[in-house]
């Protein structure tokens, strides 16, 4: 009788070099609207790009993955058309894969150490995570956990993707979770400052809409520290343990004439006005945005391109990236500065603003310094320096400082014992995120300062995991 030979297991040799496309709104029409730029991958491609995964038996991808995904796993289930199981694999780490899939870095995450990487392109991992989620909103497959109820109480403080994981790691526990927000709706970043270009709201509200039905509470119009404090919310209140995940939405101006001007605002207050606020129908709806028709957005991070890009949307004739370092410099994804390449915003490269020039309190114009790289600093970067005699006056009449973040001092302040660094961010011990307060945690943002989404979940997995401990319960 003859035998079936063996399968042998795949190898790069075997496999498309180049993974797949993504399906993309042409430059010319999306920048004058707010619909997604990436359309996500059909069936078909989705099936081509989870053949290019050779199943390594040793697998670099899930340690690249700061919520630990079982890449390998759910990229088989794909091939295997086995949509639900590989749904269930990512969320059993990931309860936001709609909102991971479109805007981790993958390329410096999980894409940055895939052994396929290391001589053809990478598996695109994030491209099907993303055609995962959506197919499985799209078929309605989430399934609500079995979850033994235990009657301890516990607050998270921030509905930001910090505050929603540890929410959820808590209650899939069997812990009774409520969420205080300060703002008027739930998801922190996630909705107020990524674009619906890059993410829309409903996508972030349907898997937020998960965690609910789990049982966790969310209770919006909240700002702990000023309708009450952690102390109370661990003694009069009731909560065994508390978990802030406050973010850093603090913005950082530079200091120079003329920031007082009508027309200057910061990126978290024009993204807001636009995002959250619908100040893109205004004035059908009631939000002015108050931007005018020459745009400049000083900063050349994630944020500066999702403001440079809202502004061209919004109608702007100019929309001008003002930074004081080169391209290389860059804080921005590669893919963010593309696009926004692509969409016509104008880069002054090596520029930094020196004054805010203003008539009638409104912004007029911006003058600006030429600069040039010298020395490197203590990071590593070469230090820019200004250019004598260079200074020039740039035509905008809006100015959007897209300089980063700091802490907002609210929970400090009104903690007391809570321990923080010079930065006003939170001391955590890093084994469990608990704070220097028994029973208090912390992770994200206001942990680590403005870093990743990702980061911010895999620190509310882990401060979950050290609530458990502390509570007896690991
Ligand atoms: P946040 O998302 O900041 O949420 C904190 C929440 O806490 C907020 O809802 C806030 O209202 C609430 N809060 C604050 N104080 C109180 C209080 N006293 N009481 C009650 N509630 C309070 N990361 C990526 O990975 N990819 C990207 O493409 C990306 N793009 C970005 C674009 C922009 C414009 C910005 C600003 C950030 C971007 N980031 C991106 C960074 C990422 O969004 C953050 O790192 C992440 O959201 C941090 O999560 P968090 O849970 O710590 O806090
Ligand atoms: Fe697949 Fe790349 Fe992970 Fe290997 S490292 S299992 S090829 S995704």
């Amino acid at each position: 009788m003859s035998q079936t030979p063996p399968i042998k297991p795949k190898t790069i040799k075997d496999i498309e070099p180049k993974r797949m496309k993504m399906p993309e709104q042409p430059p010319d029409v999306r920048n004058k609207n707010f619909k997604e730029v990436a359309l996500g991958f059909n069936e078909a491609l989705a099936l081509k790009e989870s053949d290019r995964c050779i199943q390594c038996k040793k697998p670099a991808c899930i340690s690249g993955c700061p919520v630990g995904i079982d890449i390998p796993g759910f990229i088989k289930a794909v091939a295997e058309k086995n949509y639900q199981m590989a749904y269930d694999i990512i969320l059993a780490s990931d309860l936001l894969p709609a909102v991971t899939g479109r805007v981790c870095p993958q390329e410096s995450q999980c894409e940055a150490v895939c052994i396929v990487g290391k001589r053809l392109e990478p598996v695109a991992i994030g491209r099907l995570e993303r055609f995962v989620a959506d197919y499985a909103m799209e078929h309605d497959l989430y399934k609500i956990p079995e979850i033994k109820p235990r009657g301890i109480k516990v607050a998270m403080i921030g509905s930001g993707p910090g505050g929603l994981t540890c929410a959820a790691d808590c209650a899939r526990a069997g812990l009774t979770v409520t969420i205080f927000e300060a703002l008027h709706v739930a998801g922190g970043v996630l909705k107020y400052g990524i674009p619906e270009f890059r993410l829309p709201n409903a996508l972030v509200d349907k898997e937020i809409e998960n965690l609910r039905k789990m049982g966790v509470e969310i209770l919006v119009d909240k700002i702990v520290g000023k309708i009450f404090t952690i102390p109370m919310l661990l003694n009069e209140m009731g909560y065994k343990a508390v978990f802030i995940g406050t973010g850093a939405g603090f913005p950082k101006f530079m200091g120079i004439n003329g920031e007082g001007l009508n027309g200057v605002m910061s990126a978290n207050e024009f993204l807001t006005r636009v995002n959250l606020m619908t100040g893109n129908m205004f004035p059908r709806m009631d939000t002015p945005v108050g931007m005018g028709k020459r745009v400049a957005t000083i900063g050349a991070g994630n944020t500066a391109m999702d403001s440079s890009r809202t502004a061209l949307r919004m109608g702007a004739e100019k929309s001008y990236i003002v930074y004081r370092r080169t391209e290389h410099e860059s804080p921005a994804r590669k893919e963010e500065l593309h696009h926004a390449i692509e969409e016509g915003v104008e880069f002054l490269w090596l520029n930094n603003p020196v004054e805010i020039l203003g008539e009638k309190g409104w912004v007029k114009g911006m003058k600006c310094i030429k600069m040039e790289l010298g020395e490197p600093d203590e990071s590593g970067r070469r230090s820019p320096v200004p250019v004598p005699g260079s200074e020039f006056e740039l035509d905008v009449d809006t100015v959007i400082y897209a300089l980063g973040t700091k802490a907002n001092p609210v929970i400090a302040s009104t903690t007391p014992g809570l321990k923080t660094n010079k930065w006003g961010y939170i001391e955590v011990d890093p084994e469990t995120q608990m704070t220097s307060i028994p029973g208090v945690f912390a992770g994200g943002d206001i942990v680590t300062g403005s870093a990743t989404v990702i980061l911010a979940m895999g620190a509310g997995r882990k401060a979950a995991r050290g609530i458990l401990k502390h509570l007896d319960l690991a």
